[in-house]
């Protein structure tokens, strides 16, 4: 599936608030949401003074953008997503953003094996994990309640994958619906639970979302 490759921290600006898409950057001054606080573009300095209210539209549209940024996905998929979550039981902003949740590399970075979503991406396409013992390099992949993620034989005595181990040992816990043990050279993850709103920790609103798609 295509995916976005231009300058990311140009969307954190363009939203205005930190996506955290570059890992450890986004912790440090460096980030650009902080050296510069106007939206990216040549009039961007301008536009910043000159908005009136924003409108209904707008604000629905910008919660869309910012939900497709932060978990990297392109329109088109975003909106298969949607309808997905209004074909499934219960209501259709949840069970959207427990779609996104579920995604292989976003639960590869909830887990603590990537310091951002696209970092998580690059992994799960570079053949390092396995799910329920298939490799697996599908970043959209759904992981469901029971399946068991490790580290593909040939990458478990990668540099990266022993630093990780080492860093694991000490991070504090992934969320409620995901466990992770390391033992010796092993990483063995498994999801518990499907995640439910509350488990999902994201500055945005749903229900906006679901207005947009409902026009
Ligand atoms: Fe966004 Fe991170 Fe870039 Fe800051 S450093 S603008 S949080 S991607």
């Amino acid at each position: 599936m295509a995916r976005y490759i231009g300058p990311v921290c140009k969307l954190c600006r363009r939203e205005g608030e930190k996506l955290f898409l570059k890992g450890a950057r986004c912790m440090t001054p460096k980030c650009a949401v902080e050296r510069r606080t106007y939206p990216p573009g040549q009039h961007g300095k301008d536009t910043q003074f000159r908005r009136g209210r924003a409108s209904d539209y707008n604000a629905q549209l910008r919660e869309k953008q910012k939900a497709r940024r932060i978990y990297g996905i392109l329109e088109r998929q975003f909106r298969r997503y949607f309808y997905e979550a209004q074909r499934r039981p219960g209501l259709t902003g949840s069970n959207l953003l427990g779609l996104l949740e579920t995604r292989l590399d976003n639960v590869i970075y909830r887990l603590g094996l990537a310091e951002s979503r696209p970092h998580a991406r690059q992994l799960v396409l570079h053949n390092h994990f396995d799910v329920n013992g298939v490799p697996t390099n599908i970043p959209s992949y759904i992981v469901r309640p029971g399946d068991e993620i490790t580290v593909h034989g040939s990458s478990k005595n990668l540099k990266y994958f022993r630093e990780i181990r080492a860093y694991l040992e000490d991070r504090p816990q992934p969320p409620e619906w995901l466990t992770i043990d390391v033992s010796g050279n092993e990483i063995v993850a498994r999801m518990l639970r499907a995640p439910e709103r509350r488990d999902i920790q994201l500055p945005l609103n749903e229900q906006l979302i679901v207005e947009y798609y409902s026009r």
